[in-house]
């Protein structure tokens, strides 16, 4: 069977909710196996990503951290890659660089922020939506290696019906002096759930007039991240790295709650590709009705309080 070489993100030696969403649409493409680069993987890990399909786990001691940088990591991919077919990672600024490496020193075909990923006559064919979300595109991709990235939230993460062993292989990879090297890093603390990875994202805007207590809130009962537009975030509402859109970050969540937002241009190319669009605006005309799968037409300040109310009666 082919295999399909899924690269793991894990924290602290945990593996990521998105990994397993790899895991679950490399099933349907071959036969998984896992990348682990960094620390050697506990056998929580392992059975864990077994439970998900993984068959291996091939393990590639991370490079020296002095020197870590994304081209080292695409070395230490194309080690472990072996005669996979298919290179499945989730789409992040950090595995988007990674595979771009990989690609180049490969030449194989790649795509990225891809929705989903199938066998069509024996090639690797992606959907996404691309700028703006104004286009849907299929692309096939021509070379023997296909590198594909998926969006975060894009599969559902499933457990295999006949769970794999996870077998964990040891592979040796001897790095080569990268053309860049690392001269500092400090780890920034992250607040909650990232908002590229979010499967629930409330955003605000405007209309919260400066107070993101009520989206916050609502963001918390939900289990969800917070995004904003960049009005709010320019109005130093809110920190930057909230910003939803074309100049901020590109979310497909399964739920995606707009309070008290327009639904500008800018900002719908980046959460229009999300699962269910939820408004919340005092203007029945505000253009964010127009791709809301469900509007409501109020005033968020009493929208969201009895919106949590009711879920927290539940
Ligand atoms: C090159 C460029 C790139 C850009 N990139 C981005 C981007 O990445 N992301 C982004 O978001 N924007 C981006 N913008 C800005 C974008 O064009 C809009 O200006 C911005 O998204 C509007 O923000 P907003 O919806 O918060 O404000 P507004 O458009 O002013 O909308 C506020 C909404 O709140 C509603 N409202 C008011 N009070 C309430 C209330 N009490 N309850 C409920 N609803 C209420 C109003 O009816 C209105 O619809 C970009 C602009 C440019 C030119």
């Amino acid at each position: 069977m082919t295999h399909i070489a899924v690269l793991v993100e894990h924290t602290s030696g945990d593996v990521r909710q998105s990994t397993l969403e790899a895991l679950t649409l490399a099933r349907s493409l071959g036969d998984p196996v896992g990348i682990w680069i960094g620390e050697e993987p506990s056998s929580d890990a392992c059975h864990e990503l077994g439970r998900y399909g993984a068959s291996e786990v091939r393990h590639v001691p991370a490079p020296d951290q002095s020197t870590y940088t994304a081209e080292l990591m695409a070395q230490a991919v194309i080690a472990a890659m072996g005669e996979a077919s298919v290179l499945l990672a989730i789409s992040t600024f950090a595995t988007k660089e990674v595979l771009a490496y990989v690609a180049h020193r490969t030449g194989a075909g790649i795509v990225v922020d891809a929705a989903s990923a199938a066998w069509d006559e024996g090639k690797i064919v992606t959907t996404q939506t691309v700028f703006s979300a104004t286009w849907n595109v299929r692309t096939a991709i021509q070379t023997p290696l296909a590198i594909v990235a998926v969006r975060p939230n894009t599969t559902q993460a499933q457990a295999s019906p006949e769970p794999a062993g996870a077998a964990l292989v040891p592979v040796e990879c001897e790095f080569t002096q990268p053309h860049t090297t690392v001269l500092s890093r400090t780890s920034v603390k992250q607040q909650g759930i990232p908002l590229a990875e979010a499967p629930i994202v409330v955003s605000g805007g405007r209309g919260t007039e400066g107070d993101f207590s009520l989206v916050e809130q609502l963001a918390q009962v939900l289990g969800g991240a917070v995004g904003a537009t960049r009005d709010a975030t320019d109005e130093g509402w809110i920190a930057h790295e909230h910003m939803v859109g074309q100049t901020g970050t590109t979310v497909t969540p399964a739920l995606y709650v707009a309070c008290g937002l327009s639904g500008a241009v800018h900002h719908r190319g980046g959460m229009q590709a999300s699962g269910t669009i939820v408004a919340i605006n005092t203007d029945p005309d505000a253009p964010i009705f127009e791709i809301a799968d469900f509007g409501v037409v109020g005033d968020l300040r009493e929208v969201i309080p009895a919106t949590i109310a009711h879920l927290q009666g539940r």
